[in-house]
């Protein structure tokens, strides 16, 4: 079973001069532990990036949003069951 936690892209770990990034402040982080007892641990997202794991989104939600890492979709594809295929 594949799970995933959400977590988030803190601020502080943006490069300076580089606000591209924070559109898409959310990342996949492989859940070893429920997503609830990993709230507001810092952990290594599916695509390398430092984040913050925010226990109360879940990624099969947030993932299939616009403000998702691409990164982070395209590696947990299987887990995420897209509404509509759309081309683009
Ligand atoms: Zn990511």
């Amino acid at each position: 079973m594949d799970a995933y936690a959400v977590g988030f892209a803190r601020p502080d770990r943006w490069s300076r001069g580089r606000p591209a990034g924070e559109s898409r402040p959310w990342h996949a982080v492989e859940a070893h532990r429920p997503p609830n007892e990993l709230d507001g641990e810092v952990e290594l997202a599916v695509c390398g990036a430092i984040v913050q794991v925010w226990g109360s989104q879940q990624w099969e939600r947030v993932g299939t949003g616009r403000t998702a890492c691409p990164e982070c979709r395209r590696i947990s594809g299987p887990a995420l069951a897209p509404p509509l295929s759309r081309a683009g």
